[in-house]
């Protein structure tokens, strides 16, 4: 068994590999400069045509355009999230299970054999985790009222603002903090949600070989809360665990207890390098 400091940077490789928060903030702006365009029209229509009421507003066409087009970009938005983060969340199940997997199971044959198992098993492994909830709610229910909050926020920001007057400049910067505010909130469910999978999957891998216990590894840095450090100073026989993640953006993660230190790993590991010298 490989020593915790390796597995621990090899399993934040897996992770950062497979967030890729670029192309969910690439959807919240598609989204946004689609409604910029459309608010811009819209003020250049009510400039050519002077002061107009409320319910001239609310009769517009252009008005009818605007949200069409928000209801729209919003359920474009839902779905390929939804589709980025189930992959997402896919691919680190499975890199995940397959790193852990190799971490327990010495014996090339056996990593082979359970290989191919895992081609088998799998799909529904994978579907049972992406399902399972950690606190309450799936991800796919977090992301889609993250998302439809999100559209309505909009919608009663365009009718307020334009109702009082204000310019789509000024519209149109509060739309972008609305945008970017769940982009945050999507990002932060995407992390947590990935860490909750990862910790199945790595937990799935050291039932299948036969580990006992396993402790909590937390990043020991300034950011580290008190529960994580609690739950991270003692071990655990498996089934007595505390689920992971303990909250949002919790970075701890499972370790199985290895049969001997970290220490004298870190010396079989020494005197291979000095013996092959
Ligand atoms: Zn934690």
């Amino acid at each position: 068994m490989k020593n915790e400091k390796y597995w621990n940077k090899r399993f934040d490789e897996i992770f950062k590999q497979n967030i890729n928060e670029r192309a969910i903030y690439e959807e919240y702006k598609k989204a946004f400069d689609e409604i910029e365009k459309a608010l811009k029209k819209l003020h250049k229509k009510f400039k050519s045509q002077g002061d107009i009421t409320r319910s001239e507003i609310c009769r517009s066409r252009q008005y009818i355009y605007i949200l069409n087009i928000l209801n729209a970009q919003n359920k474009r938005l839902r779905s390929s999230l939804s589709n980025e983060i189930t992959e997402t969340l896919k691919k680190c199940y499975e890199e995940t299970y397959i790193a852990t997997q190799k971490i327990t199971v010495s014996d090339k044959e056996n990593a082979v054999h359970n290989g191919e198992a895992f081609a088998i098993q799998n799909e529904n492994a994978i579907k049972t985790a992406l399902s399972s909830r950690w606190s309450g709610e799936n991800y796919s229910m977090r992301i889609w009222k993250n998302t439809s909050s999100l559209a309505r926020d909009v919608k009663d920001q365009i009718v307020n603002e334009i109702i009082t007057g204000r310019s789509y400049k000024s519209i149109a910067l509060t739309i972008k903090e609305k945008y970017n505010q769940s982009f945050y909130r999507a990002s932060t469910l995407i992390r947590t949600e990935a860490s909750a999978v990862q910790n199945r999957a790595a937990m799935n891998a050291y039932k299948e070989s036969g580990t006992q216990k396993v402790r909590i590894h937390s990043a020991n840095d300034e950011r580290r809360c008190l529960k994580c450090k609690e739950a991270s100073s003692k071990e655990y026989i498996i089934g007595t665990e505390p689920i992971l993640p303990l909250h949002p953006n919790c970075r701890c993660r499972y370790i199985a207890v290895a049969k001997y230190s970290d220490d004298e790993v870190d010396n079989d590991v020494i005197n291979i390098s000095v013996k092959e010298l």
